[in-house]
């Protein structure tokens, strides 16, 4: 027999977005119950993504200029991409599709866009709302390039931001000194970008939409779940314990969520492109921002009592052993950047879950089972936790979504194989 919680929501995955779309659901009143299985935050890309409120990436990834000059990214041209040929002929179909999205860029760029933009505010106020506005900093971010092509680099990427609604400002002399010290360079350009924004701790952030959710009568259980399944209208959750039937089930498992969806008809073909990061504790920024070092495909973010950088889109499986050879030549570029950083020390790898067409998966599968989704959020995942778990919430309550959410269907990959 299962137990029945009929009127319950039950939110899979306690990651940056399961945790916001908890407290969004909480908020309204309604009984959310939380599983993950680990604590809150700790296990997935959540826990070491690099806390920029990224709300100048409105574009989704895919582009022509990248389908055709991608080999220009490859590690062993001094990128940060690592797509070895054994992983790329596994993943032909998601290529393909990838290759179809770069031309629909501009289009992509309309649904994504009015996600992406206001991600600061909404951060803003929802941790006001929450009482923890000591977790954002509202200070921009800078980018920056060092060397003779400094200049037209900034110029062209000022432009291109503009023409996207993005405002960014030429970086004084004065700002760039330090950092251009540090780094022994002769010359340097940089922007910085007013409407973006960073977290001071990532894992606190997880932690503070979990503990707000909890004080709004949410709860949380440590729980694997092995599948899911739909029995009338209602949905079962199948795990080591005795099956659980709830009304409502929200999917927000990152890289766990594709065969948890697949039961419900839905294709959700997420891949797994691992990012690094090393920590500098107690170091002091250059620049009291998240700086995007271009040339490098290096971000470093001043944390609480630490700076965090982070480089790497790594095609990996979610689960294989990390490639120390990444840290350690981070290590080396962050130092070469000026920064006090050991040769050696602690890491991180985690998994970012991308559809192919670098848009969310956000909405709910077809039938009469009440089985919702949000997945898929790329690069962007910390930037976009807010907005996601309020279309969630609007979709739950059977509102019009308070933006168009038709084109983060998962339908659009297609059904899932029986
Ligand atoms: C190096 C790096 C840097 C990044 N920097 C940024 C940044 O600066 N800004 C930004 O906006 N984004 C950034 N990101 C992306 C961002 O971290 C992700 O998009 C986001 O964390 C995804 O959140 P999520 O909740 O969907 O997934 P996750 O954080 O991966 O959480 C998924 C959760 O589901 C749980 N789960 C999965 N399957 C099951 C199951 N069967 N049963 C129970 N629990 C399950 C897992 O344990 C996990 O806790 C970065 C990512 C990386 C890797």
């Amino acid at each position: 027999m299962a137990m029945d919680e009929q009127d319950t929501i039950a939110v899979i995955g306690a990651g940056v977005i399961g945790a916001a779309v908890t407290l969004a659901l909480a908020r309204e009143g309604r009984r959310v119950m939380l599983l993950d299985r680990a604590a809150p935050g700790v296990a997935g890309a959540s826990f070491g993504n690099v806390g920029h409120i990224a709300a100048e990436l409105v574009q989704p990834l895919p582009s022509p200029a990248l389908l055709f000059g991608f080999w220009r990214e490859l590690v062993r041209f001094g990128g940060a991409l690592d797509l070895p040929p054994s992983r790329a002929l596994g993943m032909l179909p998601w290529i393909t599709r990838f290759a179809a999205a770069a031309f629909r860029r501009a289009e992509n760029t309309q649904h994504l866009a009015p996600l992406v933009l206001p991600a600061a505010a909404q951060w803003s106020a929802w941790l006001e709302a929450i009482g923890r506005p000591d977790l954002l900093r509202r200070q921009g971010h800078y980018e920056i390039e060092f060397g003779a092509r400094g200049h037209a680099v900034m110029q062209a990427q000022a432009l291109a931001m503009a023409q996207l609604g993005v405002k960014t400002r030429p970086v004084s002399a004065e700002e760039l000194l330090p950092l251009q010290k540090a780094a022994g360079a002769d010359m340097s350009a940089g922007l910085w970008f007013e409407n973006s924004a960073h977290v001071i701790d990532p894992l606190h952030a997880v932690q503070a939409f979990t503990d707000a959710a909890i004080a709004s009568h949410a709860t949380f259980t440590e729980l694997e779940v092995r599948s899911l399944r739909a029995r009338g209208d209602k949905i079962e959750i199948l795990s080591e314990r005795e099956p659980l039937q709830v009304g409502t089930v929200v999917v927000c498992a990152g890289m766990g969520s594709e065969a948890l969806l697949a039961p419900f008809g839905l294709h959700a073909p997420l891949q797994s492109v691992r990012g690094y990061h090393v920590e500098l504790p107690g170091h002091a920024p250059f620049l009291d921002a998240p700086v995007v070092y271009t040339r490098e495909h290096t971000l470093v973010t001043p944390m609480d009592g630490r700076l965090r950088a982070s480089s790497y889109m790594e095609f990996a499986a979610a689960d294989a052993p990390a490639d120390p050879r990444k840290p350690a030549a981070l290590r080396k570029t962050v130092r070469k950047l000026g920064y006090a950083c050991d040769p050696e020390g602690a890491s991180w790898v985690g998994s970012r879950p991308i559809l192919p067409d670098y848009l969310p998966g956000i909405g709910r599968a077809p039938g009469p089972a009440k089985l919702f989704y949000a997945v898929g959020h790329q690069h962007i995942g910390l930037t976009l936790a807010p907005i996601t778990a309020e279309l969630v919430a609007d979709l739950v309550a059977e509102r019009t979504p308070r933006l168009p959410v038709a084109a983060f269907d998962l339908q659009r990959f297609g059904a899932a194989a029986p």
